[in-house]
């Protein structure tokens, strides 16, 4: 059965790299019916920071990934936690060093300080001598008796070791030539990440691991512990670096990268993970040349997905086509019933949002006028708050008109005539409407431009923006009205 996790450390916000790394899980689970995990690896205490667990979650809830088991949730194999998993690594780092694979280190911080400058010194790569690998036991009773302090550190088996990567094929390398012993067990009680890691996986029966590049040099490390375990290690899959479209390395230092940023700036879930799944390879959509480009659906997603197909080149994410994916995304849910209610929704909060001081029943906030505005707008917005930008304001509040009080009389005159025209003569379609306005203004001797410039003023408050005749058409008859009362009144 598969069972695959995402890992992360609450270190801080979740990120576009570590989202990629959770949805290549997820639909690997989902394609394959197996399960998707959530485990907090939380051993390094001086790292940790309050609430990132809580907004790790809530973030990829917000992006559609569905957690089969995790803290929150639970599940059989838990806890999920790994700072509450401590007694477990305990117990399993007895077993290597009753076997031989590992052994109380008692070397100081400052020994292993000097061993480090040396080593720079002679321009070589620090690493740690192995020394306490041969202490005898004698000396070891005596020192754990004495209470000193000292970490567990395992024996790395010397050679070249070999696995299959499911992305870059088979992967050669020799640990022992490039590390000293690893610490497995900290002084302080807690595993480093390679143990807990490896022990988790097992106990987990973790089938896959799908993780980031920067992890495959780890790998044969953890492979060696499962081999001193002698454990069926789980297949590993490396993701390759995900870049911007300059090449340069995504950092987190540069705000937009986080998951949290799209969210607040009115991306939605799927165009954001259509975005991602864009640069690297690994769906037949990649394969889709010249087709209408389509922002597909998380089922979709996983049915395609193949880790085999995965370029191991780096990935380039490609800023332009987030908006157009956005874009794509607001007009497929407008397009089902159950997503277009939802859209609906949040185009009403968002409006309700940006005009905090209004009363809600001053608002044109009914289903149908969004409906009808989401409909017009799909081609010239990419964003949902884009419908509240200022050229777009007056779909949702009757302007203020207070500038407007020096309009002559015979232009006044024109605007109460063609209102009560309207009556009767109602236009919906803006071709229709451009034309009875022309035809209006000539018949009553008033030059079109000024008229227009005086009726897109009452109707929108703005000199520029849409066509009038589209303004028209998009407020309908009523507001079109009103809007002219409320001037005259
Ligand atoms: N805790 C590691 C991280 O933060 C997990 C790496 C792995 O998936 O093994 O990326």
């Amino acid at each position: 059965k598969v069972r695959v996790r995402f890992a992360p450390s609450p270190t801080g916000h979740l990120h576009l790299g570590g989202l990629r790394t959770a949805l290549y899980n997820y639909l690997f689970a989902k394609l394959h019916k197996g399960s998707f995990i959530l485990r907090i690896e939380d051993t390094d205490q001086t790292r940790l920071v309050p609430g990132a667990t809580e907004r790790l979650q809530e973030d990829l809830k917000w992006s559609g990934i569905k957690i089969d088991e995790g803290p929150d949730i639970g599940g059989s194999l838990g806890p999920y936690i790994q700072s509450h998993r401590v007694k477990l690594y305990n117990e399993q780092v007895k077993v290597l060093l009753n076997n031989g694979s590992a052994y109380q280190c008692f070397c100081t911080d400052k020994r292993l300080d000097l061993l480090r400058k040396e080593a720079v010194r002679m321009r070589q790569v620090p690493k740690y001598d192995n020394r306490c690998r041969h202490l005898s036991q004698e000396e070891i009773n005596l020192r754990l008796e004495r209470g000193d302090r000292h970490c567990i550190r395992f024996k790395l088996q010397t050679g070249c070791d070999t696995f299959e990567d499911l992305i870059y094929g088979n992967i050669a390398y020799d640990v022992a030539l490039q590390e000293g012993d690893p610490v497995i067990m900290k002084s302080d009680g807690f595993p480093t990440y390679h143990f807990a890691n490896v022990v988790d996986d097992h106990f987990m029966q973790i089938s896959h691991v799908l993780r980031g590049m920067e992890w495959q040099i780890s790998t044969t490390k953890h492979i060696l512990l499962y081999r001193a375990f002698n454990w069926e290690p789980p297949k590993y899959g490396h993701l390759p670096l995900l870049l911007n479209a300059d090449g340069t390395k995504l950092s987190k230092r540069q705000g937009d990268i986080k998951v949290s940023h799209y969210r607040e700036t009115g991306i939605l879930p799927m165009a954001l993970i259509n975005f991602i799944t864009n640069s690297g390879g690994g769906f037949d959509k990649d394969k889709e040349r010249g087709l209408k480009p389509k922002c597909y659906t998380m089922m979709e997603l996983a049915q395609q997905f193949d880790v085999e197909e995965i370029n191991s080149h780096s990935g380039k994410l490609m800023p332009e086509r987030l908006l157009e994916f956005n874009n794509l995304e607001i007009e497929r849910q407008l397009g089902m019933e159950d997503t277009k209610k939802k859209l609906i929704d949040q185009v009403r909060e968002i409006v309700k949002a940006k005009f905090p001081k209004h009363d809600e029943s001053t608002l044109q906030i009914r289903d149908e006028h969004i409906e009808t505005i989401l409909k017009w707008s799909i081609n010239r917005i990419d964003r949902l708050t884009d419908l509240v930008s200022r050229d777009l304001m007056f779909l949702w509040v009757t302007p203020e008109l207070k500038h407007l009080h020096s309009v002559d009389e015979k232009q006044r005159n024109a605007i109460e005539k063609l209102n009560a025209s309207f009556e009767n003569n109602w236009k919906a379609e803006k071709q229709e409407v451009n034309n009875y306005l022309k035809d209006f203004a000539k018949e009553n001797g008033i030059a079109f431009s000024n008229f227009m410039k005086l009726l897109r003023t009452i109707l929108s408050g703005l000199k520029e923006g849409p066509s009038v005749a589209e303004m028209i058409e998009i407020l309908g008859k009523d507001n079109t009205r009103n809007r002219i009362d409320l001037f005259l009144s």
